[in-house]
């Protein structure tokens, strides 16, 4: 088995001597892993590609008996430019990276998935401002565009429209749903305040492209209640949390 294709470079590590061990995202297979053999040594198969968050093209082929990958060669495609000696940019897009990792991309939804890490890496590339809540804004939409969907416009329990900056709704957490405060007094449902704000704030995060995110405008409060729907719908649904410095699955 062999295959070519334009993948990003999500993960890279030392293995023995002079072999590399990379995790790269691929368009059809998703998250995959595989050995480049000589990788460390060998500049002239892999000329600059194995590094973090290159976008190289490589023939990849299984081993005898199907156990493992191994990188053939590789050509870089796209490098990182200003990313590469900005450390906290870095440290985000490492932080998306690690999450992507914990959430597990397969086959379906991969082609998204490469799409929307690639975008964020330009925006941590090239854009002038960043949005405050980068990485949450991510997290949110990679959780939307895998199919963790979330009606943000109406009421999932007497079905009337969620309007008005005022007009405070929550997020159920056990249906991963969004209610409104006439149908939220009821029961022991674990509630978390969703201000009109914070609402408008995830509607623009799912329908804009990262590099129009800076539109999203969030203030104190509307930070919280962001914060805390999104890591609590992460944490609930997709079984992702961050604990002690990383992502776990829960
Ligand atoms: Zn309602």
């Amino acid at each position: 088995m062999e295959f070519s294709e334009r993948v990003l470079v999500l993960q890279v590590g030392k293995f023995r001597e002079a072999d590399v061990w990379v995790r790269f995202l691929s368009p059809t297979r998703g998250l995959t892993s595989a050995f480049a053999f000589g990788g460390s040594r060998s500049r002239r198969r892999f000329v600059g590609c194995l590094d973090l968050f290159n976008e190289i093209s490589v023939r990849v082929s299984a081993s005898k008996r199907g156990s493992y990958l191994a990188l053939q060669e590789g050509a870089l495609i796209r490098g990182l430019g200003r990313l590469r000696s900005d450390w906290p940019r870095f440290g985000l897009a490492v932080n998306c990276a690690r999450f992507l990792q914990s959430f597990g991309i397969g086959p379906e939804g991969a082609g998204e998935a490469l799409f929307l890490m690639r975008e964020v890496l330009r925006l941590l590339d090239e854009g002038e401002k960043l949005p405050r809540l980068l990485p949450l804004f991510f997290r949110i939409r990679l959780a939307f565009e895998q199919g963790y969907a979330l009606d943000l416009s109406h009421c999932a329990r007497c079905k009337n429209t969620l309007s008005g900056a005022s007009e405070r709704s929550f997020l159920l957490l056990s249906e991963g749903r969004i209610i409104c405060s006439s149908c939220a007094g009821t029961g022991q449902d674990r509630l978390l305040p969703l201000g009109g704000e914070a609402l408008r704030a995830l509607e623009k995060v799912a329908l804009l492209p990262p590099s129009e995110w800076n539109q999203v405008g969030l203030s104190g409060s509307g930070v919280q209640e962001f914060a805390r729907a999104v890591d609590g719908f992460i944490e609930y649904h997709v079984g992702v949390a961050w604990d002690k410095g990383r992502f776990v699955r829960r």
